[in-house]
């Protein structure tokens, strides 16, 4: 069973999304549950029916910074199509959040 948390992550996404993405990520979900990846501290999903679900950790709940730093990292994979995964576009998007401070205060 999924274990969901409601933590203030809104107003973070929304601040990354404006300052970051231009304000154009897709409506994703973001939940607090274990990854189905062996090892893996997140992981983001695209289901059929289009929704796109960030899955972090449990653990990283009570990790402020790492949690954003993991959690931007999935971010970067919704603001890109699925087949990206860490390629050169996902390489090319990084850069520019790092250009733009994105990691200033994470880092
Ligand atoms: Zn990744």
């Amino acid at each position: 069973m999924k274990r969901r948390k409601e933590i203030p992550l809104l107003s973070l996404l929304k601040r990354w999304d404006r300052k970051y993405f231009d304000g154009k990520l897709p409506t994703f979900e973001v939940v607090f549950a274990k990854p189905s990846q062996k090892n893996a501290h997140a992981e983001t999903t695209w289901y059929p029916d289009g929704r796109i679900e960030i899955r972090l950790e449990p653990y990283l709940a009570a990790q402020g910074r790492l949690m954003a730093i993991v959690l931007l990292h999935e971010v970067i994979h919704v603001s890109l199509p699925k087949n990206a995964k860490h390629g050169l576009k996902f390489a090319a998007a990084r850069r520019r959040l790092i250009r733009r401070g994105a990691y200033d205060s994470l880092l």
